[in-house]
């Protein structure tokens, strides 16, 4: 059997990266397999659609690094891969299942529904369910209202009081009665069909062997399992991974504790190789303790067998920041600047350095990047390389006792600067010291008032390593602006 997987976002929202982690399984489980993964586009919820989505699901989708082999753009041989240009096939399928006696029609208005619900829930029961009232018309009625354009749904009829039971690979046997399921509508009002007949029609059409998707899924599937068991399908083969949640409790992932769109994430400068990492590890684990790790690896170490049996696991921002560092350090200079230019020009950021020369940038990169986490740090790390800070007189002075003495340094530095031969870092620093030595200054008090004159900066990398590549008249100019402040 040719592996076939599955990602079928809703264009809903921004895609989620909880998303994207789901994505990067069924993705590694098909490339692994040397099978296919199809992007489906799940637009049945029209009152939910929000314009634009689709397209930008699928630029984030191709900026994390992955493409698929069917789907919108791809084609393939079940095109096409937008429910909302299949509707005649569901309706076709929906016709076939009332025929088979599975389904019916419902014209129950939504008023009588919502007073049915509240009479249900007045009277205490447990699961708000329809009534049935349409089963009870005769063929000929329903054709009348057919024939009349009575607004109406097709229902799908759940047998009573059955254990529905399916294998999921990761969870075991999963075993849920009908007495907690509605008989779901299967065609709405509108002639769309709602999720649970367009994904099952589909996932058996277009052949999808494993479907992978969140937890939040298993209370539909038995669903699922009946339809399939009224077309007289085969089902394919069920894996529920853990949902994403804060570190504390249980609470979804929410914007009052950062970012949750992946779009977000790529704003502020996470390197989607970093943010694939980081994801691949919800929810699954090599069982070692190598953490990182590149698609190619996780293509290949990727196993069900090693996903958590568990609802729910915790993204740790504090680490993803971590490991976001770590990507930036470990990225030769030349390469963090194309990623810091791709960036720049994806969110329309300005860059320092744009119109420098490439050796300048580099150099500056080399000591600058073990403290950068974000690609958005980069210009706030790196500005004094690239334009004159502005000083405020206080804080220049504010590592000497007096402007006196902070001037007699500054001077100092000019006079001993203005008279190196060699521009050159160890040189630099030999005279620095002896300059200090010889006037009996205390290394901090100097070397960080020589650090704000040059940079506006109390934290930066060695100065010497600045003063290096800033070059001596840029140097000796910032010193004479710093001491007639
Ligand atoms: N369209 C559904 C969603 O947005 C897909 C669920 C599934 O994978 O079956 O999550």
């Amino acid at each position: 059997m040719e592996v076939r997987t599955r990602m079928a976002p809703s264009p809903t929202g921004e895609y989620h990266v909880g998303h994207i982690r789901t994505l990067m399984y069924n993705y590694a489980f098909a490339r692994q397999n040397k099978g296919k993964f199809i992007l489906r586009i799940e637009d049945t919820d029209r009152e939910r659609y929000v314009p634009g989505a689709v397209e930008r699901i699928q630029d984030v989708i191709k900026m994390m690094g992955f493409e698929w082999d069917e789907g919108p753009g791809a084609g393939g041989p079940y095109s096409p891969y937008t429910q909302s240009e299949r509707l005649d096939l569901y309706k076709k399928h929906a016709l076939e299942l009332v025929e088979k006696g599975h389904a019916y029609y419902c014209f129950c208005t939504e008023e009588r529904l919502e007073k049915l619900r509240e009479e249900q829930k007045a009277s205490g029961t447990a699961f708000s369910k329809y009534d049935r009232l349409c089963l009870k018309l005769t063929r000929e009625e329903i054709e009348e209202k057919l024939k009349a354009g009575v607004p109406h749904v097709i229902r799908m009829k759940v047998p009573d009081n059955e254990d529905i039971s399916f294998d999921d690979l990761i969870l075991g046997k999963i075993t849920i009665n009908t007495q907690s399921i509605d008989d779901q509508v299967l065609i709405k009002t509108d002639g769309f069909p709602t999720y649970h007949m367009a994904v099952v029609v589909d996932d058996h059409l277009m052949k999808i062997s494993h479907i992978m998707r969140g937890t939040d899924w298993v209370p539909s599937t038995p669903k699922h399992v009946l339809l399939y068991r009224f077309f007289g399908w085969e089902l394919p083969k069920f894996v529920h991974l853990p949902n994403l949640k804060e570190v504390e409790g249980t609470r979804k992932l929410s914007k009052r504790y950062g970012s949750v769109s992946v779009i977000e994430f790529l704003t502020e400068g996470y390197l989607p190789r970093a943010l694939n990492n980081f994801l691949m590890f919800l929810g699954w684990n090599p069982g070692t303790e190598k953490e990182v790790y590149s698609m190619e690896e996780f293509i290949k170490d990727f196993s069900i067998e090693h996903i958590q049996k568990t609802d729910l696991v915790a993204f740790d921002r504090q680490k993803l920041l971590w490991l976001n560092g770590l990507y930036i350090r470990n990225l030769p200079s030349a390469e963090l600047w194309d990623e810091l230019k791709s960036w720049a020009k994806r969110f329309d950021v300005f860059l320092y350095g744009k119109d420098t020369e490439e050796k300048i940038v580099f150099a500056a990169l080399d000591l600058v990047k073990d403290r950068m986490k974000l690609l958005s740090e980069y210009n706030s790390l790196v500005h004094y390389f690239f334009e004159t800070p502005e000083i405020e007189k206080e804080e220049l002075f504010s590592f000497v006792s007096d402007e006196t003495r902070g001037k007699e340094i500054l001077e100092g530095f000019k006079n001993i600067f203005s008279e190196a031969g060699d521009w050159e870092v160890q040189k630099l620093d030999t005279v620095a010291h002896e300059f200090i030595a010889v006037k009996e200054y205390k290394p901090k008090e100097a070397f960080m008032t020589l650090r704000i004159a040059l940079t506006g900066e109390t934290a930066t990398p060695q100065i010497l390593d600045i003063l290096g590549i800033l070059g001596k008249e840029a140097v000796l100019k910032r010193l004479d602006s710093a001491l007639k402040i």
